[in-house]
C-alpha cells in the first residue's frame, strides 16, 4: 500500500522545550488517522511537520513522496503544499474576497489555472461542502460552520492527495460542529487520506480506521478505535474517562 506520511524519529524543539520527542509514523493512502491528547501534548505540531510549517531539528519526514529533514529548506515545499491541504480551527478566509475568489485564488495563482476552469473547480468543490448557494458571499456573511467548510473547499480546489485538520470545529457550536463533520465523512467516503486532531472522541471511534494518542511528545498508544474503550496505559485510560 502506498505510504502518503512517514514520520522516522522526528525531533521538535521550540527553544528549549523539546515537544516532540522521536515520533514515528506512517500513514497509507485512502488511511484515516485521528491525533488525540491532552493541550500541549505536540499534537499540532506534529501536523504542522506534515505540512513544513515546522522545521524539525531531527528525523525526517516524507510526505506524499517529498522528503524533509532537519533543517532542510523549502525548496520543494511548493509541489508539498499543492498535495496537501490544511486546515485549522480558524477558518483563514480572505474577509475581502467572496468564496469564490477565496477559493479560485490558489489555483489560479500556485496552479496557474485560468480563470474560467478555476471557477469551475470552485462550483465543483463548493457543490461537494454543500455550498453552491453561497458562491458570491462575503465571509462575514456566512456561519462559522459555513465558513469552515468553505475553508475546506479551498483546500480541496488544490486537488490534495492528503487533508491534514487541526481541530476543525472547536470553534463552533454542536450543529455546526455536525454540519463540518458530515463533509469529513463525505471526504472519508470518498477515499481522502487524512491526518484529524481532534476533540471530538465519537467522531473519531466512528471514522478513524487508526487512533493516535500522545502524551508529552510521544505516541504514547495507539491502535483501531477500540483503543478508546479498552485503553492500555493509564495515560489513555485517564484521558478518555475525563473526556469521554
Ligand atoms: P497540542 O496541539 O497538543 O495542544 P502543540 O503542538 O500546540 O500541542 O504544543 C506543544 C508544545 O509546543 C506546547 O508546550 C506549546 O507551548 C509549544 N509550542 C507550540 N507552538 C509553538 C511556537 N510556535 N513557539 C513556541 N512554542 C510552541
Ligand atoms: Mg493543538
Amino acid at each position: 500500500m502506498e505510504e502518503i506520511v512517514r514520520l522516522c524519529n522526528v525531533h521538535k524543539w521550540f527553544g528549549d522545550n523539546h515537544v516532540l520527542k522521536g515520533v514515528d509514523l506512517s500513514v497509507h493512502k485512502g488511511e484515516i488517522v485521528a491525533i488525540i491528547g491532552q493541550s500541549g501534548s505536540g499534537k499540532s505540531t506534529a501536523l504542522r511537520c506534515m505540512d513544513h510549517l515546522e522545521i524539525i531539528q531531527e528525523g525526517q519526514i516524507t510526505v506524499c513522496g517529498h522528503t524533509f529533514g532537519a533543517g532542510i529548506s523549502g525548496k520543494n515545499l511548493k509541489s508539498l503544499r499543492m498535495d496537501v491541504g490544511i486546515v485549522f480551527q480558524s477558518y483563514n478566509l480572505f474577509p475581502h474576497l467572496t468564496v469564490e475568489q477565496n477559493i479560485t485564488l490558489a489555483p489560479r495563482s500556485v496552479r496557474k489555472v485560468k480563470s474560467a476552469d478555476a471557477k469551475e473547480i470552485a462550483a465543483k468543490v463548493l457543490a461537494e461542502v454543500g455550498l453552491s448557494d453561497k458562491i458570491h458571499f462575503y465571509p462575514e456573511q456566512l456561519s462559522g460552520g459555513q465558513q469552515q467548510r468553505v475553508a475546506i473547499a479551498r483546500s480541496l480546489a488544490m486537488g490534495p492527495k492528503l487533508m491534514l485538520f487541526d481541530e476543525i470545529t472547536s470553534a463552533l457550536d454542536p450543529q455546526l460542529t455536525g454540519e463540518v463533520l458530515r463533509v469529513i465523512e463525505k471526504l472519508a467516503a470518498a477515499g481522502m487520506t487524512m491526518v484529524l486532531v481532534t476533540h471530538e472522541m465519537a467522531f473519531a471511534m466512528k471514522l478513524a480506521h487508526r487512533i493516535i494518542f500522545m502524551h508529552e511528545g510521544k505516541i504514547h498508544e495507539q491502535g483501531g478505535p477500540e483503543i478508546l474503550r479498552n485503553p492500555s496505559t493509564p495515560e489513555l485510560q485517564q484521558f478518555v474517562s475525563n473526556g469521554l
